[in-house]
């Protein structure tokens, strides 16, 4: 008769059993060979480089919306299982502005398939962030080497010129810059060559965009006056015509205002 040994079996460790069972999990698992997922439900395995991998070419019924994504364009390390086998539009939270924004199914397909973006990378900020952050970018390096350059040609009227438009783009969109310095390399342009009457035009363009719009509209007019019909100042002469019309406006207007007030 065998007898019982008091607290030996009790105290096995119930690790052994654990390991069997994963051990038959990962064992059916392989056998098996197909994978079972939310998204894509059950997706098929195959065996390539020697380890069980999904199905690249497995083609899962489209859910609406979606655009079918080609596997063998996307990088992705291989802890990512399964695959993309299709995107679908997402929605974020801009970083930036705090509004919701759709990473759209078309864009995914650009960014992981063409640019080649790794599957986890997901945009932090909306497209309007994102344009105004590269225009910010663009437009400080300009204007970075349009300082640089009239620093070390400081006489140079067309030198001068560059500069005064690149801090009139550079405020224009994000309303900073130093535009009487723009002005000032304007003028300082027009005295050096009397020929270079485009600073006319970025004198009065600085001017009416810090407010000063009795003095842009006198720079406009003595931009039209020097201009006249020469063919290469024919783009600058129309714009300066449509400025005048909205500054006449914003006088009426004021006009109005002051008459109702009193
Ligand atoms: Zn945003």
């Amino acid at each position: 008769m065998r007898r019982k040994i008091p607290g030996k079996f009790k105290e096995r460790p119930p690790k052994k059993k654990q390991s069997v069972k994963k051990g038959k999990a990962r064992q059916k698992w392989k056998e098996s060979r197909e994978l079972d997922t939310v998204r894509y439900g059950v997706v098929p395995l195959v065996e390539r480089d020697g380890f069980l991998q999904c199905d690249l070419d497995f083609r899962p019924m489209l859910p609406p919306g979606a655009v079918r994504a080609n596997l063998r364009r996307q990088v992705y390390p291989e802890s990512i299982t399964p695959p993309r086998y299709f995107y679908t539009d997402e929605e974020y939270e801009c970083a930036a502005c705090k509004q919701a924004f759709v990473f759209s199914a078309n864009e995914q397909q650009y960014w992981y398939e063409d640019l080649q973006f790794e599957l986890w990378v997901k945009p932090f900020r909306c497209v309007e962030c994102r344009r105004q952050r590269r225009n910010k970018r663009k437009l400080r390096m300009e204007l970075t080497s349009a300082s640089n350059a009239l620093q070390a040609d400081p006489d140079n009227p067309d030198v001068l010129l560059m500069y005064a438009q690149t801090t009139f783009e550079y405020f224009q969109e994000f309303q900073e810059g130093n535009l009487n310095q723009a002005i000032a390399s304007a003028r300082r342009a027009l005295k050096i060559d009397a020929e270079a009457i485009a600073g006319l035009y970025w004198i009065g363009i600085c001017q009416e965009a810090g407010q000063y719009l009795a003095a842009a509209q006198k720079s406009y007019r003595q931009f039209l006056a020097a201009a006249g019909e020469q063919k290469q100042y024919r783009p600058l002469v129309l714009q300066v015509i449509n400025r005048l019309d909205v500054l006449a406006d914003v006088e009426l207007n004021a006009l109005v205002d002051e008459e109702e007030g009193a």
